[in-house]
């Protein structure tokens, strides 16, 4: 599992900047945000000024905002001959590359990696507050004011180069700053034009027409909101997501959005709470969404939420192959696209081969180590870092 943000080991500041031009890098809450310069490429002054040059090995160039250095390379790089503040990292690190994006925090001494250049798993989180309390959360909504992420989210945006393939907004509930996050994708539909948008949503914002439709009249060319259903009854729906009401809100939300032509994705968590209807909802699905461009089944994430409510969430993917398979014949039979994310390869039947795709971030993906023979393990998506680290199926079986 790749090490995305904490503790610095130390930074050296510079009391007094030898450069004769101001730097400008991106300050946000306190946070300087650092676009990584790494190598010998050339880089205009303007460009030094507001971004971090990582020292890997030879001199120091001159005119940047801050340098990094990774602890193993440390010895012998002397701070005082920087004409920046030098900070010093962590070795877990070392995958940090030219064009990626921090965020550091001097006075606390932290750093969180933002953006990683070569990374198809770029999301930003706008907000950590949430309406609803869903038992297997992987981001714990808390109620703070954290607008300053969709000010950090906005900045970041002017950072990201235009080579930017995919990008996602998450949260908590990235729709519940309205039209602050409105103007957060028409920002990244001017900035990113070409980029693949993708927004994780409660879909309940969606349910006020008049936000669809200025959502709508952002015309972004490549946008997507996924939203989760977990099942085709409002009670089970509403209990899996601590919120009374929400399912009807949320099928509103879906319904708004396709009425204007927006694209939609139905996410399904599969865990012990909704695998017992997922026949039923795919049913439902097919009856009353056949319109939504793509339904989600996805493997359980042991992380958040999901590990102090997992005696009730937990089921081996292993005992529910066929419910899967049969829920995935439904969606084929009426012709919507089903993938089937986050699950291991030898605990789905192969009738659903079409479905399974590899989806696990880069960031938190890994095998077992029965997993070392497996002549499919190239094909099959493994595991999260935390199903790994807590609990995963026992039926686990090479090929
Ligand atoms: S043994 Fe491991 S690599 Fe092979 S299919 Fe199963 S989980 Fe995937």
């Amino acid at each position: 599992m790749l090490k995305l943000g904490g503790k610095v080991i130390s930074i050296t500041p510079v009391e007094e900047p030898a450069t004769s031009k101001p730097l400008t890098p991106r300050i946000v809450q306190g946070n300087l945000l650092l676009p990584i310069v790494a190598g010998s490429r050339p880089v205009t002054e303007a460009v030094r000024r507001k971004s971090a040059y990582l020292l890997r090995e030879g001199s120091a160039p001159t005119g940047y905002a801050h340098y990094f250095v990774l602890r193993r390379n440390a010895h012998g790089v002397l701070a005082a001959t920087l004409d920046s503040p030098l900070t010093v990292l962590p070795d877990e690190f070392d995958y940090l590359d030219d064009g990626d994006i921090v965020r550091l925090n001097s006075e606390r001494g932290d750093i969180r990696v933002l953006y990683r250049r070569n990374s198809p798993h770029n999301t930003i989180l706008v907000t950590e507050q949430c309406q609803h309390y869903c038992l297997m959360c992987s981001q714990p909504p808390k109620n703070v004011d954290d607008s300053w992420l969709d000010d950090e989210a906005k900045e970041l945006i002017r950072l990201m180069p235009r080579s930017t393939e995919v990008l996602g907004f998450t949260g908590g509930e990235p729709t519940l700053f309205g039209d602050r996050f409105l103007e957060t994708l028409r920002l990244t539909k001017t900035l990113l034009p070409r980029t693949k948008v993708h927004i994780l949503s409660n879909g309940r914002t969606f349910a006020d027409r008049s936000f669809v439709k200025r959502y709508a009249t952002i015309a972004h060319p490549d946008v997507t909101v996924g939203i989760p259903l977990y099942s085709d009854d409002a009670a089970i729906h509403d209990h899996i997501v601590q919120a009374k009401g929400a399912f009807d809100e949320t099928v509103r939300g879906i319904l708004n959005l396709k009425e204007l032509g927006q694209k939609v994705e139905i996410r399904v968590v599969l865990h012990a709470l909704s695998v017992g209807r997922l026949e039923q909802l795919a049913t439902y699905i097919t009856r009353n969404l056949l319109f939504a461009d793509h339904v989600a089944l996805m493997g359980l994430e042991i992380t958040g939420f999901t590990r102090a409510n997992l005696d009730d969430l937990w089921i081996d993917q292993f005992t529910y192959k066929d419910v899967l398979s049969r829920a995935v014949r439904i969606f084929d039979a009426y012709g919507m696209h089903v993938s089937v994310y986050n699950h291991q390869l030898c605990l789905v039947n192969d009738d659903i081969k079409g479905a399974y795709r590899r989806s696990i971030s880069d960031w938190k993906n890994e095998y077992v180590d029965a997993c070392v023979p497996c002549t499919r393990k190239h094909e099959c998506g493994g595991f999260f870092s935390s199903a790994v680290q807590h609990k995963y199926s026992a039926h686990i079986r090479p090929f």
